[in-house]
């Protein structure tokens, strides 16, 4: 066990020696490293055809979309955007696109137009990934400021192309020596995932080759024979691939693992439980509304869930009595969390459990920090750092950490001190045992089953209601999301407008998990006197009240 603590900095480490990491490769290469021991592997078996692609025949694909997309223009430095649910072809998209040095940045497909837009608008992605029946959404825009279908940016469809769009065998079928020789630099981005951080609008998280080589290994890599996902292993991937924690955590690191990945388009509990058991699923990456369902849903019963050897939730606080509840239905099973944030790469810390011995951890425990990082719990007045079990804000600081946000250097040097260490705006602490606890968050952002609602977002949205003086959005507790978003509203004229007008308004704009739950009308929003809203109160408002005015 090695901690620092001198004075005046207490920094916390991994429990486990720091390995050597090869940041230096460009990530397919690190990916795909071990895939002449195990090239018939099945590495990619899509869940709804059980059609499986081995570990060869899944590289060869990726080649190919790789050259297919520099046929298409596409040239290192480009950003493409997959807006897609988990299949195959989001893999050899990603990683084709990593192999001519272009970045992906991955979006929601169920994001509204202007949802979209503004993710196109900032990223600049010259080529959208995507299914038809979403087409629509992008001719859609009438604002002249938007980059325009076929002029700035090209289509191609995993399905029947609509007009104007091609199909993705012009990618996944094209030559493979037409695959450009490129030098990509260990500072590259490759991904750019996009999120709202500690404050504000979803921003471009840069995340580069090393960032993501460094965190995959963090998880995957090293001499210790619990910790790994093995070449025997079927990690289930229902988690969407467009979120960072299921495209490093799942699929980047059973790629390097040589493990085989399952992939679910969507949630649904009857399929889930079918697939684990006909594919004999041995590791879970999930969610707490996941963990619930495994453990309350009385179909779980019907089913032979002994192949899962290991649960492992993240991207939102798992409660005890969940945890403890889901032990009985996979007693087998060693359960775990992680701890992550898209900015930090995404994984800060996570369970060493998987196997009992020799780092159990305890219910409720993110497990302890990752190798090859630092770890410091900071007073959020003072900025001094704080010993075992005195909660505070988390910072972590590593090569796994993003490069900054694009474009946006201001909210950066927000985010990542001087020193390098990356401010989470989480409140958490470090027990005796090195475990990490999170305990609340001190930023903005809204978890509702573990995708984020920026208030910031919709707070914009309800100020340009035209009978709307100000507002405020915070996040109200949630059996089964967890957590929900509920605004605060000062009417600008008269009473006419009514809380279910609100959530109207709202519900067109947004993605489903983004609609206003509720809406209270108050007289005005508290902020401080530099103009800030004092969530903390409107939160405490809420919880002291069931209809606060
Ligand atoms: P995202 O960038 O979407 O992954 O969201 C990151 C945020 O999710 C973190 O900063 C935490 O607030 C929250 N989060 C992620 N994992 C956990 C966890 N295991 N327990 C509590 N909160 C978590």
């Amino acid at each position: 066990i090695e901690n620092i603590t001198t004075s005046t900095t207490h920094v916390f480490k991994s429990k486990l020696p720091d390995i050597p990491i090869s940041n230096h490769l460009p990530l397919h290469t690190y990916c795909f490293e071990n895939v002449s021991d195990c090239p018939d592997n099945p590495c990619l078996i899509v869940g709804s055809t059980a059609k499986t692609y081995s570990f060869a025949e899944t590289q060869l694909i990726c080649r190919k979309t790789a050259a297919g997309l520099s046929n298409l223009g596409i040239k290192q430095g480009d950003v493409i955007m997959i807006l897609l649910q988990n299949c195959a072809e989001f893999v050899f998209a990603f990683m084709g696109a990593s192999m001519i040095g272009a970045v992906t940045t991955t979006a929601n497909p169920f994001y509204t137009c202007p949802e979209i837009f503004k993710q196109l608008n900032t990223s600049r992605a010259k080529l959208i990934i995507t299914l038809s029946q979403y087409v629509d959404k992008l001719k859609e825009t009438t604002d002249e400021n938007h980059p325009k279908m076929g002029q700035d940016f090209k289509v191609v469809t995993i399905d029947e192309p609509p007009e104007n769009c091609l199909h993705f065998t012009v990618l996944s079928e094209a030559n493979e020596n037409d695959m450009p020789e490129v030098s990509i630099n260990p500072d590259d981005p490759v991904a750019l995932p996009f999120s709202s951080g500690t404050t504000g609008l979803p921003k471009g998280v840069v995340l580069t080759h090393k960032s993501l080589i460094t965190s995959v290994a963090q998880q995957v890599d090293g001499e210790n024979p619990n910790l790994h996902l093995t070449r025997q292993d079927v990690v289930l991937c229902v988690l969407p691939l467009f979120h960072i924690y299921s495209l490093n955590s799942v699929l980047l690191c059973s790629l390097r693992a040589g493990a085989g990945v399952l992939l679910m388009q969507k949630f649904e509990i009857g399929t889930l439980l079918e697939l684990i058991q006909r594919h004999k699923v041995s590791v879970a990456a999930v969610v707490p509304p996941l963990v619930l369902a495994l453990a309350k849903n009385p179909m779980v019963a019907n089913y032979d869930l002994s192949s899962i050897r290991m649960v492992l939730s993240g991207a939102a606080p798992l409660g005890k009595e969940l945890e403890d509840a889901l032990r009985g239905r996979v007693p087998q099973a060693i359960l775990g969390q992680g701890y992550g944030m898209t900015e930090a790469g995404p994984v800060l810390s996570m369970c060493l459990g998987f196997a009992k011995h020799p780092f159990p951890t305890k219910s409720g425990s993110c497990g302890t920090v990752v190798r090859n990082a630092e770890l410091k719990v900071i007073d959020p007045e003072t900025g001094c750092s704080l010993p075992y079990n005195q909660p505070g804000e988390i910072c972590i600081r590593g090569l796994q950490i993003m490069k900054g946000y694009l474009n946006d250097p201001e909210a950066t040097a927000a985010t990542i001190d001087l020193d390098g260490w990356l401010h989470t705006g989480d409140i958490g602490y470090v027990d005796d045992d090195e475990e990490v606890f999170i305990v609340d968050r001190v930023k903005e952002i809204i978890k509702f089953k573990g995708f984020q609602v920026p208030p910031a977002e919709l707070e914009a949205l309800l100020i340009n209601h035209p009978s709307i003086a100000d507002a405020a959005v915070v996040p109200q507790k949630d059996d089964v999301a967890g957590e929900v978003p509920v605004a605060f509203v000062v009417r600008s004229n008269g009473f006419d407008l009514t809380e279910e007008a609100i959530k109207e308004y709202i519900a067109k704009q947004v993605v489903f998990y983004k609609r206003l739950h509720k809406a209270y009308f108050v007289h005005a929003i508290p902020k401080s006197p530099s103009g800030k809203i004092l969530r903390k109160d409107l939160r405490a408002k809420l919880a002291a009240t069931a209809t606060p005015t």
